[in-house]
């Protein structure tokens, strides 16, 4: 469903910065060294009845699984204008992107893209449908972005933002975007919006080169 609105040079542009991340390939390697059960070290070995590799605890059992992490977000509009944060944090300090974050236990997608949006913007949204998913595979994530009505104008930053404001299409900082996802979900929502349909996609955001 992924549409081809973008050129493959500006996805490898988008993946270079993707790339920055600063995670390699080893993410894929276990970083747990001790079982979170009973503390001794654990191995490395594929558990019977599976296909990968897992860090093992041989004295108790524990297999401890690695699964990818969801980030949930949104991209709240306000008329014709989208607010957007400038993190003060790393990675891509000073950059500007769309207020998403890791999804928390007990909670559902929508609610944790409104808390961040809370977060990061002291901004109250009414989330309305999910519309862009991206898998990002080289550092296990999954972004889960939804357009969200910004209640009202009385936002201000976050402890993780320098800096919140309300943009036209005009405004975009292109070439100070925090994430490739942040620069695709923008440009399907203006390529939607254009037209007045808006089309849920899913894509992949990959390193340039592997
Ligand atoms: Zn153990």
């Amino acid at each position: 469903m992924e549409s081809c609105a973008f050129s493959e040079a500006d996805v490898t542009i988008a993946c270079a910065r993707e790339g920055l991340q600063g995670v390699s390939d080893d993410t894929r390697k276990s970083l747990i060294k001790f079982c979170n059960s009973c503390g001794a070290a654990v191995t490395r070995r594929i558990p019977e009845g599976d296909t990968l590799e897992r860090a093992v605890c041989d004295a108790c059992g524990t297999i401890h699984y690695q699964n990818p992490k969801i980030v949930v977000g949104c991209l709240p509009v306000h008329g014709e204008r989208i607010l957007i944060c400038k993190r003060a944090i790393e990675p891509r300090y000073g950059l500007w992107t769309l207020p998403a974050g890791f999804m928390e236990n007990n909670e559902t997608a929508a609610e944790g893209a409104a808390r961040e949006a809370l977060e990061e913007a002291n901004a109250r949204v009414a989330i309305e449908d999910l519309y862009t998913v991206y898998s990002i595979p080289h550092i296990s994530q999954v972004y889960m972005m939804f357009r969200a009505k910004l209640l009202d104008t009385d936002f201000s930053p976050g402890i993780e933002s320098l800096e919140v404001k309300l943009v036209t299409a005009d405004e975009i900082p292109w070439d100070q975007l925090a994430f490739a996802m942040v620069k695709r979900t923008l440009e399907a929502y203006l390529e939607d919006r254009k037209r007045g349909v808006f089309v849920p996609r899913f894509g992949d955001i990959r390193p340039p080169q592997r």
